[in-house]
Protein backbone atom coordinates (compact mmCIF):
# COMPACT_ATOMS: atom_id res chain seq x y z
CA UNK A 1 0.00 0.00 0.00
CA UNK A 2 1.38 3.80 -0.96
CA UNK A 3 0.39 5.68 1.83
CA UNK A 4 2.44 8.26 0.47
CA UNK A 5 0.62 9.41 -2.48
CA UNK A 6 -2.66 8.45 -0.82
CA UNK A 7 -1.93 10.94 1.96
CA UNK A 8 -0.77 13.45 -0.45
CA UNK A 9 -3.43 13.42 -2.77
CA UNK A 10 -6.45 13.74 0.34
CA UNK A 11 -3.86 16.53 2.03
CA UNK A 12 -4.19 18.27 -1.34
CA UNK A 13 -7.53 18.21 -1.97
CA UNK A 14 -8.98 19.32 1.90
CA UNK A 15 -6.03 21.56 2.61
CA UNK A 16 -8.48 24.72 0.91
CA UNK A 17 -11.86 23.63 1.41
CA UNK A 18 -14.20 25.61 3.49
CA UNK A 19 -13.83 24.76 7.20
CA UNK A 20 -16.83 25.45 9.10
CA UNK A 21 -15.01 24.74 12.67
CA UNK A 22 -13.84 27.02 15.23
CA UNK A 23 -10.82 26.82 17.53
CA UNK A 24 -10.91 26.57 20.94
CA UNK A 25 -11.63 29.78 22.28
CA UNK A 26 -12.26 28.76 26.15
CA UNK A 27 -8.78 28.35 26.18
CA UNK A 28 -7.54 31.39 25.60
CA UNK A 29 -4.09 30.94 24.12
CA UNK A 30 -5.58 28.16 21.72
CA UNK A 31 -7.14 30.91 20.13
CA UNK A 32 -3.99 32.22 18.86
CA UNK A 33 -3.00 29.44 16.82
CA UNK A 34 -3.43 29.50 13.21
CA UNK A 35 -6.15 27.80 11.74
CA UNK A 36 -4.99 26.84 8.26
CA UNK A 37 -2.24 24.97 9.64
CA UNK A 38 -2.65 21.22 8.45
CA UNK A 39 -0.52 18.62 8.72
CA UNK A 40 -0.46 14.56 8.53
CA UNK A 41 2.51 11.98 9.79
CA UNK A 42 2.36 8.45 9.48
CA UNK A 43 4.47 6.07 11.50
CA UNK A 44 4.25 2.55 10.03
CA UNK A 45 5.31 -0.73 11.50
CA UNK A 46 7.29 -1.42 8.20
CA UNK A 47 9.31 1.97 8.82
CA UNK A 48 7.89 3.70 5.74
CA UNK A 49 7.11 6.90 7.33
CA UNK A 50 5.73 9.95 6.02
CA UNK A 51 4.77 13.85 6.62
CA UNK A 52 3.32 16.92 4.99
CA UNK A 53 2.04 20.23 5.47
CA UNK A 54 2.90 21.01 9.31
CA UNK A 55 3.45 18.25 10.40
CA UNK A 56 6.63 18.76 12.25
CA UNK A 57 5.04 22.06 14.07
CA UNK A 58 4.32 21.50 17.36
CA UNK A 59 0.92 21.87 18.96
CA UNK A 60 -1.13 21.30 22.27
CA UNK A 61 -2.36 18.24 22.04
CA UNK A 62 -4.48 18.61 24.80
CA UNK A 63 -6.58 15.52 25.49
CA UNK A 64 -4.40 13.34 23.70
CA UNK A 65 -2.45 13.54 26.49
CA UNK A 66 -5.04 11.41 28.61
CA UNK A 67 -3.95 8.58 27.21
CA UNK A 68 -0.82 8.53 28.19
CA UNK A 69 -1.79 9.72 31.52
CA UNK A 70 -4.25 6.25 31.55
CA UNK A 71 -1.28 4.41 30.36
CA UNK A 72 1.26 5.01 33.46
CA UNK A 73 -1.23 4.66 35.86
CA UNK A 74 -2.39 1.02 34.22
CA UNK A 75 1.27 0.16 34.63
CA UNK A 76 1.19 1.33 38.34
CA UNK A 77 -2.18 0.30 39.74
CA UNK A 78 -3.16 -2.02 36.93
CA UNK A 79 -6.78 -3.36 36.85
CA UNK A 80 -7.76 -1.39 40.64
CA UNK A 81 -8.03 1.57 37.85
CA UNK A 82 -11.53 0.56 36.52
CA UNK A 83 -12.57 0.99 40.16
CA UNK A 84 -12.11 4.39 40.34
CA UNK A 85 -13.02 5.11 36.47
CA UNK A 86 -15.33 3.36 34.02
CA UNK A 87 -15.34 1.75 30.71
CA UNK A 88 -18.65 3.32 29.21
CA UNK A 89 -18.99 5.18 26.26
CA UNK A 90 -20.68 8.13 27.90
CA UNK A 91 -22.89 9.71 25.19
CA UNK A 92 -22.08 13.06 26.79
CA UNK A 93 -19.65 16.14 25.75
CA UNK A 94 -15.94 16.03 27.13
CA UNK A 95 -16.43 18.50 30.28
CA UNK A 96 -19.49 17.23 30.76
CA UNK A 97 -20.77 17.25 34.65
CA UNK A 98 -24.25 15.77 34.59
CA UNK A 99 -23.78 11.72 34.74
CA UNK A 100 -21.43 12.28 37.56
CA UNK A 101 -23.96 12.88 40.25
CA UNK A 102 -26.11 9.96 39.34
CA UNK A 103 -22.95 7.82 38.80
CA UNK A 104 -21.52 8.89 42.25
CA UNK A 105 -18.38 10.57 40.94
CA UNK A 106 -17.02 7.26 39.18
CA UNK A 107 -16.36 8.84 35.23
CA UNK A 108 -18.06 6.88 32.58
CA UNK A 109 -14.34 6.55 31.05
CA UNK A 110 -10.59 7.73 31.31
CA UNK A 111 -10.84 10.22 28.89
CA UNK A 112 -13.48 12.45 29.76
CA UNK A 113 -12.32 15.41 31.38
CA UNK A 114 -13.77 14.08 34.52
CA UNK A 115 -11.82 10.72 33.96
CA UNK A 116 -8.84 12.13 33.38
CA UNK A 117 -8.93 14.07 36.46
CA UNK A 118 -9.61 10.61 38.21
CA UNK A 119 -6.46 9.50 36.64
CA UNK A 120 -4.45 12.44 37.72
CA UNK A 121 -5.61 11.94 41.24
CA UNK A 122 -4.15 8.62 41.01
CA UNK A 123 -0.82 9.49 39.78
CA UNK A 124 -0.26 12.00 42.28
CA UNK A 125 -1.13 9.67 45.17
CA UNK A 126 1.48 7.08 43.31
CA UNK A 127 4.48 8.93 42.49
CA UNK A 128 7.09 11.46 43.77
CA UNK A 129 7.35 14.38 42.07
CA UNK A 130 3.95 13.93 39.42
CA UNK A 131 4.94 16.14 36.97
CA UNK A 132 8.63 15.44 36.12
CA UNK A 133 7.85 11.76 36.58
CA UNK A 134 4.76 11.78 33.92
CA UNK A 135 7.34 13.94 31.56
CA UNK A 136 10.07 11.42 31.92
CA UNK A 137 7.85 8.67 31.08
CA UNK A 138 6.31 10.24 28.24
CA UNK A 139 9.92 10.98 26.75
CA UNK A 140 11.25 7.59 27.34
CA UNK A 141 8.13 5.67 25.66
CA UNK A 142 8.84 8.47 22.36
CA UNK A 143 12.73 7.75 22.91
CA UNK A 144 12.21 12.11 22.13
CA UNK A 145 14.17 14.15 24.97
CA UNK A 146 12.61 17.12 23.44
CA UNK A 147 9.23 16.71 24.84
CA UNK A 148 7.95 19.69 26.93
CA UNK A 149 4.84 21.14 28.74
CA UNK A 150 3.79 24.64 27.30
CA UNK A 151 3.75 26.63 30.83
CA UNK A 152 1.83 29.01 28.39
CA UNK A 153 -1.23 26.82 27.60
CA UNK A 154 -1.03 25.86 31.16
CA UNK A 155 -1.01 29.27 32.73
CA UNK A 156 -4.16 29.72 30.32
CA UNK A 157 -6.48 27.33 30.91
CA UNK A 158 -5.47 27.75 34.96
CA UNK A 159 -7.18 31.06 34.48
CA UNK A 160 -10.41 29.95 32.76
CA UNK A 161 -10.74 26.25 33.64
CA UNK A 162 -13.57 27.06 35.89
CA UNK A 163 -15.68 23.55 34.49
CA UNK A 164 -12.92 21.46 35.90
CA UNK A 165 -12.59 23.05 38.85
CA UNK A 166 -16.02 22.48 39.18
CA UNK A 167 -15.91 18.69 37.78
CA UNK A 168 -12.94 18.03 40.79
CA UNK A 169 -14.62 19.57 43.70
CA UNK A 170 -17.41 17.92 42.68
CA UNK A 171 -15.86 14.44 42.25
CA UNK A 172 -13.91 15.45 45.71
CA UNK A 173 -16.95 15.39 47.69
CA UNK A 174 -18.14 12.03 45.99
CA UNK A 175 -14.92 11.22 48.32
CA UNK A 176 -13.51 10.02 44.92
CA UNK A 177 -10.84 12.16 44.46
CA UNK A 178 -7.66 11.85 47.35
CA UNK A 179 -5.78 14.29 47.15
CA UNK A 180 -5.93 18.62 46.87
CA UNK A 181 -8.59 19.56 43.94
CA UNK A 182 -5.90 21.95 43.50
CA UNK A 183 -3.07 19.75 43.23
CA UNK A 184 -4.94 17.43 41.24
CA UNK A 185 -5.65 20.32 38.98
CA UNK A 186 -2.18 21.53 38.64
CA UNK A 187 -1.32 18.43 37.47
CA UNK A 188 -4.50 17.82 34.84
CA UNK A 189 -3.58 21.58 33.45
CA UNK A 190 0.32 20.84 32.80
CA UNK A 191 -0.98 17.35 31.30
CA UNK A 192 -3.34 18.73 28.94
CA UNK A 193 -0.82 21.36 27.89
CA UNK A 194 1.81 19.09 26.73
CA UNK A 195 3.00 19.84 23.07
CA UNK A 196 3.73 17.82 20.65
CA UNK A 197 4.32 17.42 16.67
CA UNK A 198 2.19 15.04 13.81
CA UNK A 199 5.79 13.28 13.53
CA UNK A 200 6.52 13.04 17.07
CA UNK A 201 2.77 11.74 17.98
CA UNK A 202 2.63 9.14 15.29
CA UNK A 203 5.98 7.75 16.55
CA UNK A 204 5.11 8.08 20.41
CA UNK A 205 1.81 5.91 19.45
CA UNK A 206 3.36 3.78 16.99
CA UNK A 207 3.74 1.08 20.11
CA UNK A 208 -0.35 0.35 20.44
CA UNK A 209 -0.34 -0.56 16.96
CA UNK A 210 2.66 -3.18 18.19
CA UNK A 211 0.90 -5.10 20.71
CA UNK A 212 2.26 -2.69 23.33
CA UNK A 213 6.19 -2.58 22.36
CA UNK A 214 8.14 -0.20 21.70
CA UNK A 215 9.39 -0.31 18.39
CA UNK A 216 12.90 0.90 17.92
CA UNK A 217 14.01 -1.50 21.20
CA UNK A 218 11.04 -4.11 21.60
CA UNK A 219 11.11 -2.57 25.30
CA UNK A 220 7.28 -3.65 26.54
CA UNK A 221 5.05 -0.57 27.38
CA UNK A 222 2.50 -2.60 28.09
CA UNK A 223 1.31 -6.43 27.79
CA UNK A 224 -0.90 -7.15 25.06
CA UNK A 225 -3.82 -6.85 26.98
CA UNK A 226 -3.24 -4.03 28.59
CA UNK A 227 -2.31 -2.46 24.59
CA UNK A 228 -5.83 -3.95 23.43
CA UNK A 229 -7.47 -2.55 26.57
CA UNK A 230 -6.39 0.91 26.03
CA UNK A 231 -7.21 0.63 21.89
CA UNK A 232 -10.64 -0.38 22.99
CA UNK A 233 -11.20 2.19 24.79
CA UNK A 234 -9.99 4.91 22.14
CA UNK A 235 -12.19 3.26 19.69
CA UNK A 236 -15.27 3.33 22.06
CA UNK A 237 -14.42 6.58 24.26
CA UNK A 238 -11.77 8.79 22.56
CA UNK A 239 -14.28 11.45 20.46
CA UNK A 240 -16.76 11.68 23.24
CA UNK A 241 -20.03 11.63 21.94
CA UNK A 242 -18.26 11.45 18.29
CA UNK A 243 -17.31 8.24 19.15
CA UNK A 244 -20.15 6.19 16.83
CA UNK A 245 -19.62 8.37 14.14
CA UNK A 246 -15.72 8.09 14.24
CA UNK A 247 -16.09 4.41 14.36
CA UNK A 248 -18.40 4.19 11.40
CA UNK A 249 -16.34 6.65 9.00
CA UNK A 250 -13.28 5.75 10.41
CA UNK A 251 -13.00 2.88 11.82
CA UNK A 252 -9.98 2.73 14.17
CA UNK A 253 -9.04 3.35 17.89
CA UNK A 254 -8.14 6.93 17.98
CA UNK A 255 -8.24 10.21 20.04
CA UNK A 256 -8.50 13.90 19.64
CA UNK A 257 -7.77 16.64 21.73
CA UNK A 258 -9.11 20.29 21.62
CA UNK A 259 -5.96 21.89 20.22
CA UNK A 260 -7.23 20.37 17.04
CA UNK A 261 -4.91 17.11 16.81
CA UNK A 262 -5.93 13.66 15.71
CA UNK A 263 -4.50 9.83 16.84
CA UNK A 264 -5.34 6.99 14.85
CA UNK A 265 -4.05 3.84 15.34
CA UNK A 266 -4.57 0.55 13.14
CA UNK A 267 -3.02 -2.05 15.02
CA UNK A 268 -0.34 -4.33 13.28
CA UNK A 269 0.22 -1.98 10.61
CA UNK A 270 0.71 2.07 11.49
CA UNK A 271 0.09 5.25 13.54
CA UNK A 272 -1.34 8.35 12.32
CA UNK A 273 -1.54 11.85 13.57
CA UNK A 274 -3.77 15.04 11.47
CA UNK A 275 -3.66 18.13 13.02
CA UNK A 276 -5.85 20.91 11.76
CA UNK A 277 -6.70 22.90 15.41
CA UNK A 278 -10.90 24.15 14.03
CA UNK A 279 -13.20 22.02 15.34
CA UNK A 280 -16.68 20.78 15.04
CA UNK A 281 -19.29 21.15 17.38
CA UNK A 282 -17.97 18.41 19.32
CA UNK A 283 -15.00 19.63 20.05
CA UNK A 284 -13.00 17.48 17.39
CA UNK A 285 -10.97 18.74 14.15
CA UNK A 286 -13.34 19.13 11.60
CA UNK A 287 -10.69 18.60 8.63
CA UNK A 288 -8.62 15.75 11.00
CA UNK A 289 -12.02 13.69 11.07
CA UNK A 290 -12.60 14.15 6.83
CA UNK A 291 -8.81 13.48 6.13
CA UNK A 292 -9.15 10.08 8.15
CA UNK A 293 -12.51 9.06 7.04
CA UNK A 294 -10.94 9.48 3.37
CA UNK A 295 -7.92 7.55 4.38
CA UNK A 296 -9.12 4.51 5.82
CA UNK A 297 -11.74 4.41 2.77
CA UNK A 298 -9.29 4.75 0.54
CA UNK A 299 -6.74 2.63 1.95
CA UNK A 300 -9.61 0.33 2.35
CA UNK A 301 -8.29 -0.15 5.59
CA UNK A 302 -10.06 -0.02 9.19
CA UNK A 303 -10.07 -2.93 11.96
CA UNK A 304 -13.48 -3.81 10.50
N1 LIG B 1 -7.64 20.77 28.48
C1 LIG B 1 -8.92 20.56 27.86
C2 LIG B 1 -10.02 20.71 28.89
O1 LIG B 1 -9.82 20.32 29.99
C3 LIG B 1 -8.94 19.21 27.24
C4 LIG B 1 -10.22 18.94 26.50
C5 LIG B 1 -10.02 18.23 25.18
O2 LIG B 1 -8.96 18.26 24.57
N2 LIG B 1 -11.09 17.64 24.70
O3 LIG B 1 -11.08 21.24 28.64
Amino acid sequence: MNFENLIRDIYQKLKNIEDPGETASYIPELSKVDPTNFGIHISTINQSNFGIGNFDDKFSIQSIAKVLALILAYRIVGDEIWKRVGVEPSGTSFNSLVQLEADKGIPRNPFLNAGAIVVSDILISNLKNPKEEFIDFVRSISGNSGLEYSSKIAQSEKETGYRNVALCNFIKSFGEIENEPSDVLDFYFDLCSLEMSCKELSELFLFLANNGCQMKTNKEILNESQSKRINALMQTCGFYDESGEFAFKVGLPGKSGVGGGIIAIHPDQYAIAVWSPKLNIKGNSYKGMKFLEEFTTRSELSIF
